[in-house]
Formats: structure tokens, C-alpha cells, sequence
């Protein structure tokens, strides 16, 4: 039987949202997280935990036909693997900061400096676009002291609040690319594993319209439908009951979490009361 073998990051910040990910796809996961490999007693699926650098390359050479990581580290690998979906986790920006007391203008202060980084490859495309040239330390971990002990002018960084890079008296003057968890696989993979894929997919995409979603419930004199109707445009028209209080109807319906407020404003003047607002599990457009 065919099955598909994912990498996932062993640990660290990609790992947890990963895995819960898989959980809520209704994947269950056998024996342990914490070795180097395990299965699923319900999918036909692997999983392989791994540093998240060496998940690029794992994928191309086919260990891995899928990967979890972050875009940052997918384009710093630059492996032949192609983004199949983005998946809105372990959001964060690389940007580049220097010692807060230093005088920053713009990208050409950095000429000839010294700026390190965990991502070199990143930095230099940046850098380059800016023709600007500057000496670029590559160092795997603990960028952000590197000012402080001497190592170097600036730092490119992984940011996602700021606070890492303020407590170590830093100022972020530059972002210059932005990431999130992407799903990559093969461009080459074979047309049944590729099937399985899409079947993860699948539940993924339902996964993530249900999250940008919400199911609304609402009363409201019949009177009130049509006007209501018009704020609520649905999956494909609202639900309406009677309630036991004749000339009362409840309506139901989705609404998209972005114009969630507006619209609530909206139907209390439209004449909805009782409105509630819950979660959705799924969703299958
Ligand atoms: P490994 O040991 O697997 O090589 P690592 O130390 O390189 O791990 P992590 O710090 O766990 O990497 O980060 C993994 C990925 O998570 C990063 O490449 C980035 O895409 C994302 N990430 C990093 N820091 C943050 C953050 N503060 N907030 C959100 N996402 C982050
Ligand atoms: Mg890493």
C-alpha cells in the first residue's frame, strides 16, 4: 500500500503546530513523538522528525515526499521544492537591527559593515537588490549578541514581537521577509502519492475556512428577514425557523471572521436580537 512520508520538525518552533495540525485533520499519530520516526493508525502517512534545515533537502532527494517549515528556511535552503499550501502558523518577519543608540538612515548605512545572520542567503538577495555590500558572519545561533560582544555591526534576524531584539538593546530598521509555516513537497512526486497528498490537503483547506469562519444564530421579527437576508449573504441563503412567539423567526448562517463587527452592527439595526456567535469545526465548500 502506498503512504506518504511527511517531515516534520523535531522540536522547536514549527513542531507544536505541526503536529496539532495533524491532530485536527483527524490524524492519529502511533507510538511516541520524541523518536525519529512514527505512524498513523488512520492515514495512510509517516512521520520523520527532523532538524528543520535538513527538511529541504530530505524532500528533493525523496526521503521525505512532504515538509513542514517555514518559508524562511525554504528559501535559504533553495532545494528543488515547491510550496503546495500555506498553512498560517508560526508566523514571523527577518529583519535586520542594529544597536539601539546608533544613527540609521537607510539600507546604505549598512555599506561595509558587519551584520550577522543565521540566514545568509536571505540577507545577501536583500542586500544585493539594494546594491549594497556589506560583510555578512553567518553564525547558527544567538545572533542578537553578536553587537554586544563585538562580533558584528548589525544582526538579521528571525522576529516575531520585537521583545528578543529590545532586551538585548537592538532596534529593528529593516524587514525584509516575512514568513509562515509552508507544506512542500516533491515537484516530482508520483501520481498515487500525490493522491494521498491531496487528500491531506483536503482536510487542511477545511480546516482553515472553518477557522476564518463563524456560524451565526440570530432573532428577529419576520418582518426584519429581507433587511437581514441582504447583511448575511451565507454559504447560499440563510436558515430561518419559526419561533414559538408568532411573528419571531431565528435565522441561521456563516459569516467570514473579517467583517465579523461591521456586520454585527448592521444586523442590530437591521432589528436581530439574541445573536450568537460560535465556532465551526469544519467546512467543506
Ligand atoms: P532546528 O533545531 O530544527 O534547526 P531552529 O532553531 O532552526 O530549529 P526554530 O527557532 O525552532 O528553529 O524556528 C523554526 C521556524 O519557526 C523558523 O525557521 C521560523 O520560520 C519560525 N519561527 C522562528 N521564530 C519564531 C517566532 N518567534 N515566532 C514565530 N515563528 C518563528
Ligand atoms: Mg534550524
Amino acid at each position: 500500500m502506498t503512504t506518504i512520508k511527511l517531515a516534520i520538525q523535531k522540536s522547536g518552533r514549527l513542531s507544536e503546530g505541526s503536529m496539532d495540525l495533524i491532530r485536527r485533520c483527524g490524524i492519529k499519530v502511533k507510538n511516541g513523538i520524541g523518536k525519529l520516526k512514527a505512524e498513523a493508525s488512520n492515514f495512510p502517512i509517516e512521520f520523520l522528525f527532523l532538524r528543520d534545515d535538513d527538511i529541504p533537502g530530505y524532500v528533493q532527494d525523496g526521503i521525505a515526499d512532504i515538509g513542514i517549515i517555514g518559508e524562511n528556511v525554504m528559501v535559504e535552503e533553495d532545494r528543488d521544492v515547491t510550496v503546495l499550501h500555506k498553512l498560517g502558523f508560526s508566523r514571523c518577519r527577518l529583519s535586520i537591527a542594529v544597536p539601539k543608540g546608533d544613527q540609521y538612515n537607510g539600507v546604505k548605512d549598512l555599506q561595509d559593515k558587519s551584520i550577522a545572520t543565521s540566514y545568509p542567503k536571505i540577507l545577501k538577495n536583500y542586500l544585493d537588490e539594494h546594491g549594497v555590500v556589506a560583510d555578512i558572519h553567518e553564525i547558527s545561533g544567538s545572533v542578537e549578541i553578536a553587537p554586544s560582544i563585538g562580533l558584528a555591526d548589525a544582526v538579521c534576524d528571525i522576529v516575531s514581537s520585537g521583545s528578543t531584539l529590545f532586551q538585548n538593546g537592538l532596534k529593528e530598521v529593516e524587514k525584509i521577509f516575512y514568513s509562515e509555516a509552508v507544506m512542500v513537497g516533491s515537484p516530482n512526486m508520483a501520481e498515487e502519492k500525490m493522491e494521498l497528498v491531496r487528500k491531506l490537503l483536503f482536510r487542511i483547506k477545511s480546516l482553515q475556512t472553518a477557522e476564518s469562519n463563524k456560524y451565526i444564530l440570530l432573532n428577529a421579527p419576520e418582518k426584519s428577514i429581507e433587511k437581514i437576508k441582504a447583511v448575511l449573504p451565507g454559504m447560499r441563503s440563510p436558515s430561518i425557523l419559526p419561533l414559538a412567539e408568532p411573528g419571531w423567526v431565528s435565522l441561521h448562517s456563516v459569516i467570514n471572521e473579517n467583517d465579523f463587527w461591521e456586520k454585527i452592527e448592521e444586523l442590530k439595526e437591521a432589528g436581530a436580537e439574541g445573536i450568537l456567535v460560535v465556532p465551526i469545526e469544519k467546512m467543506i465548500n
